[in-house]
């Protein structure tokens, strides 16, 4: 009977111990600003919880982390499957922790599920960056829309930022819209690409060209070199083709071997000249700013939709709204402009 006395100290300290299992947002909170791994991987997991008493506590934390200044990087990284992303992310994550940064590493796959395992989730990924103590490593939040990976990734960041992570590096693969939404959070955005120019300029999406602020041309090493040499001068000439970017960047072509750890040097001081050429003209902020205005407006965008497409009153209407205009007894106009007063009433 004894051991079932719910005051044994045995008890206590379990009862103890699983209390300190569900840390309150205070304590998450001062546990990231310390630069705790163990609360910033759990207050990420509150970010990606579909449940609304999680959500509530996630926001509070990163209201509270907001506020800390920090002096952050954000770089975005995409390029096809096998290009290299995570060979090269460890070998310039590497690079980056020895010179003193604290690297954080994020994804947006919308395409993973817990199955298939996403494009981080792979523990053989990485292998050396993980064991670094100045970095933080974190998969792409698995089965959930792009826009929900989008956000919870976004304010990951802010996360990462205010638990020390001063180089924020977030891959993805080159699917659907992925890369316009890493484009969306980062301040510098990297396409990695494979040697092998002409044929390799075909296929490549414009668009992607476009939001690039540079093309690293990786595998540039053993027999690859001569390619990857025409590759540059390929892409460079491609590059010439379009007007500067606002803030006056022409993007820059470069070429690097991951696996041998050659160029990444180079990469850094483009990125270095880049940051500090945009915070001289006052860009940097500025880009920041107008990426979260955006991302309020997309965020209230997406949240009327949801409720306007919700509203039960809307629902009913809408079946039979669209009969009518199918069949021409009312405009679409006219539909449109019923079914949201009766939203409204
Ligand atoms: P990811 O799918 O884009 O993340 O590509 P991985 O980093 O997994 O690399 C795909 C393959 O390319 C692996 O076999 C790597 O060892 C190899 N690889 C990556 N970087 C280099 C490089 O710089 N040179 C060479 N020769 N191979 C590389």
């Amino acid at each position: 009977m004894a051991s079932q006395n719910k005051t044994t100290p045995a008890r206590i300290s379990k009862i103890q111990d699983s209390r300190k299992i569900i840390p309150s947002a205070e304590e998450l909170t001062s546990g990231i600003l310390n630069g705790d791994k163990t609360s910033l991987a759990r207050a990420i997991t509150l970010v990606e919880s579909a449940k609304k008493e999680s959500l509530e506590k996630a926001n509070t934390i990163i209201e509270k982390c907001l506020a800390k200044k920090t002096d952050s990087i954000r770089i975005g990284i995409t390029g096809v499957p096998g290009v290299g992303k995570s060979t090269f992310i460890e070998s310039f994550g590497k690079k980056l922790t020895s010179l003193g940064k604290n690297v954080a590493v994020l994804a947006i796959d919308p395409t993973s599920t817990q199955t298939k395992g996403s494009i981080l989730g792979d523990k053989t990924r990485m292998q050396e960056l993980v064991k670094d103590e100045n970095a933080f490593i974190r998969p792409s939040p698995s089965g959930i829309s792009l826009g929900g990976v989008t956000r919870k990734t976004r304010e990951t960041i802010i996360l990462c930022e205010a638990a020390g992570y001063n180089i924020i590096l977030v891959e993805t693969v080159g699917v659907g819209q992925s890369e316009t939404a890493v484009h969306s959070m980062v301040d510098f955005f990297l396409l990695l690409k494979l040697p092998g120019a002409g044929d390799e300029l075909q296929g490549i999406k414009r668009g992607i060209i476009e939001m690039a602020d540079a093309i690293v041309i990786n595998k540039a090493d053993g027999d690859n070199l001569k390619r990857a040499r025409s590759a540059s001068v390929e892409f460079s000439r491609a590059l010439h083709l379009y007007p500067p970017k606002e803030n006056g960047w022409m993007p820059k072509v470069l070429s690097c071997s991951a696996l041998e750890n050659t160029g990444l040097d180079e990469i850094w001081e483009m990125i270095l000249k880049y940051i500090s050429e945009n915070k001289a003209a006052n860009f940097f902020t500025s880009k920041r700013q107008k990426q979260n205005k955006n991302w309020l407006l997309q965020t209230l965008d997406d949240q009327l939709k949801q409720h306007f497409y919700q509203d039960k009153k809307v629902v009913k209407a809408l079946e039979k709204l669209i009969d009518d205009v199918i069949n021409n007894r009312i405009s679409p106009f006219r539909a449109a402009e019923k079914l949201l007063r009766a939203h409204h009433k």
